[in-house]
């Protein structure tokens, strides 16, 4: 048992919640709360930040599991947090780097694929709307020796004024520079650039070819490389598309292995069958039991080969087929057919002794009411259930 699950809430995830399902909700979370996106909010986006920060590190995680977030900002220890920036950049920074003014902006998305996508691979096309510098003017704006650097700014684009808030009290304050508009230089009407008005640069759709490879996962990276915006003086971020596995409504996947769930009908079970199955890239296969063969609740099949390609090899991982039994409702079987299944069925069982009817009593099995019980169904059953999946959203 935890002792708080407010980390847990802000990303919308059970506390029994494994690594890959943290990580999975804070990129949804954090991709759509990021100042930068229209959806963005930065407090939320701290939060989370703070939250994936203690959960993803299993020494913090335990210590927040225990004594709940007091224990946290006590420090236990502990190295400080880092800011929601740095875990962001972290997580889907082109090139892995941390903030650099050098350079202009990554431009991170997610792009959902499905499981046959990923399996198969690829091709899908991105628009983006991006500023590439202006090759009338080659991204100076106007006729070069006609750019100024500007007096009000000092070509600093930002100016600093000085209010007086009462007598003796300066308050400084920072704003965008009205001579230059921010720009940090200044044209002359008649030696702007037409094309792009002074402004360096223009803004474009731009298509980009994404190509999925065989065996590709949730989450990864595909990096184009300086394709975000082009600034004059910089060099321009990366667009980074991040894979979104879609769930797919057959197959499960595992790492290299994909699972899938079977009911039989309870006389498929005892009696064998023969089914097709359907493989991410439209091949059908046919399982079949042995001669004599029963299947059981929980009981697990494997074919070899059949799972998701290793990316750089395309070697495969294993379909494991699970099955689980229907069995027939109440009332489906007549008497008569009971008295020839009891023949059949090993093991039926003898008529009770009577012998000792004093101590007998009839009693009456009633059908529980689940929400009547203390603890879990899982737990009366003594192991495990269907693990809780996260809430992404
Ligand atoms: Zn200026
Ligand atoms: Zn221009």
């Amino acid at each position: 048992m935890v002792k708080e699950t407010r980390l847990y809430d802000i990303l919308g995830c059970p506390p029994q919640a494994t690594q890959s399902e943290l990580k999975k909700a804070y990129r949804k979370l954090a991709l759509k709360f990021h100042p930068d996106k229209a959806t963005g909010d930065e407090e939320k986006f701290k939060e989370i930040s703070f939250a994936y920060e203690v959960l993803s590190n299993e020494e913090k995680r335990s210590l927040y599991d225990k004594h709940g977030e007091e224990a946290l900002k006590e420090g236990g220890g502990m190295s400080g947090f880092s800011n929601a920036d740095d875990i962001f950049n972290m997580f889907f920074g082109g090139s892995g780097r941390r903030r650099d003014d050098t350079k202009t902006k990554d431009i991170v998305f997610e792009m959902q694929v499905t499981l046959a996508e990923l399996y198969n691979g690829a091709e899908r096309n991105i628009v983006i709307n991006k500023d590439i510098l202006c090759s009338s003017c080659d991204g100076k704006g106007g006729a070069e020796n006609h750019v100024k650097t500007c007096g009000a700014c000092n070509g600093q684009g930002v100016q600093t004024i000085l209010h007086q808030m009462f007598p003796g009290m300066m308050q400084q304050s920072r704003t965008v520079c009205k001579e230059c508009r921010g720009q940090g230089e200044v044209i002359p009407d008649r030696h702007r650039c037409r094309t792009c008005n002074g402004l360096k640069t223009l803004n474009k759709e731009k298509i980009l070819k994404v190509h999925i490879d065989p065996g590709m996962t949730d989450g990864q990276k595909i990096i184009f490389h300086e394709e975000a915006d082009q600034k004059p003086k910089k060099t321009p971020g990366d667009v980074v598309v991040v894979l979104d596995e879609q769930k797919h409504k057959v197959f499960r996947r595992k790492g290299i292995d994909l699972i899938m769930n079977i009911e039989l009908d309870l006389v498929e079970a005892l009696c064998g069958f023969d089914k097709v199955i359907e493989t991410l890239d439209k091949r059908q296969l046919i399982i079949s039991t042995i001669p004599g063969e029963i299947i059981r609740p929980g009981n697990i099949k494997t074919l070899l080969n059949e799972g998701m390609p290793r990316q750089k090899t395309h070697d495969k991982g294993r379909l494991m087929l699970k099955f689980s039994i229907k069995f027939p409702k109440d009332g489906v079987l007549k008497m008569e057919n009971i008295a020839n299944l009891k023949k059949l069925l090993p093991n039926p069982p003898d008529p009770m002794d009577m012998s000792d009817a004093d101590l007998i009593t009839d009693v009456l099995l009633e059908d529980i009411d689940p929400s009547t019980m203390s603890g879990t169904p899982e737990e009366l059953e003594g192991h495990g259930g269907q693990r809780v999946e996260c809430r992404t959203s």
